[in-house]
């Protein structure tokens, strides 16, 4: 996947039209948002296409997809269907629903993104302790693109070095969670910036203000 700037924002804004506004204010700088379920159960599933139509971006959602493989299948084809270019599932429920979500995706054409490891200080507990097995089965099933942390760099290290070069890594956690922008994109291809971009006073000049110093 092509990233504009390498910046994917992170729209999680519960208000249909705040949110549609405040990404209007930034979409000349970036073409990739990432929707989940916090805008999605608010609006209902059709913002994506509405977010896809109105301002020509690409559309990651963030489902966190972690279901038996004849359910993930399920809600891989109709977010899917109803727009989304890629979609978020989880690692940490083995290969088996891993792999429903990659035929699926390749059935329609879409990509998924593997999940390794979060970006929370909680995640440390359980995922935290995972992560790289997690990054291997992806690799044994090849799958191309990961998400991996921005606050846990030593972690995002490590994914890049199981996962390889040619892989691709989305990284979140930067800005309100701690994680910083230039060290990030050492390791990954794009970053995901959430609440430092729409809560801040003007959008427009933060996320320009990003680009300038990446
Ligand atoms: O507002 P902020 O920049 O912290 O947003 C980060 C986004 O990335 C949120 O949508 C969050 O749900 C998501 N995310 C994350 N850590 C992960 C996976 C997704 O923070 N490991």
């Amino acid at each position: 996947m092509r990233i504009e700037n390498n910046i994917i924002l992170a729209m999680d804004l519960t208000d249909p039209a705040e949110a549609l506004r405040v990404t209007g204010q930034v979409i000349d700088y970036i073409d990739t948002v990432k929707i989940g379920y916090p805008l999605v159960l608010a609006a209902g599933i059709e913002c994506i296409q509405e977010f896809k139509e109105e301002l020509q971006c690409q559309v990651i959602a963030d489902f966190k997809v972690a279901d038996i493989p004849e359910t993930n299948e399920k809600i891989c084809n109709i977010t899917f269907k109803h727009g989304a270019d890629a979609i978020i599932v989880h690692g940490f429920t083995g290969p088996d629903s891993i792999k429903a979500c990659m035929d699926a995706a390749n059935k329609i054409g879409g990509e998924i993104f593997l999940l390794t490891d979060m970006s929370h200080p909680g995640s440390g507990k359980f995922i935290g302790k995972v992560s790289e097995e997690i990054a291997k089965i992806g690799v044994q099933l090849g799958v191309e693109n990961y998400v991996a942390p921005a606050t846990k760099i030593e972690s995002l290290k490590s994914i890049r070095r199981i996962v390889g070069d040619d892989a691709f890594i989305i990284s979140p956690g930067v800005g309100f969670q701690g994680g910083e922008a230039i060290e990030t994109l050492k390791f990954a291809d794009a970053i995901i910036v959430g609440r430092t971009i729409y809560l801040s006073r003007n959008p427009r000049k933060t996320i320009k203000d990003l680009i300038d110093i990446l």
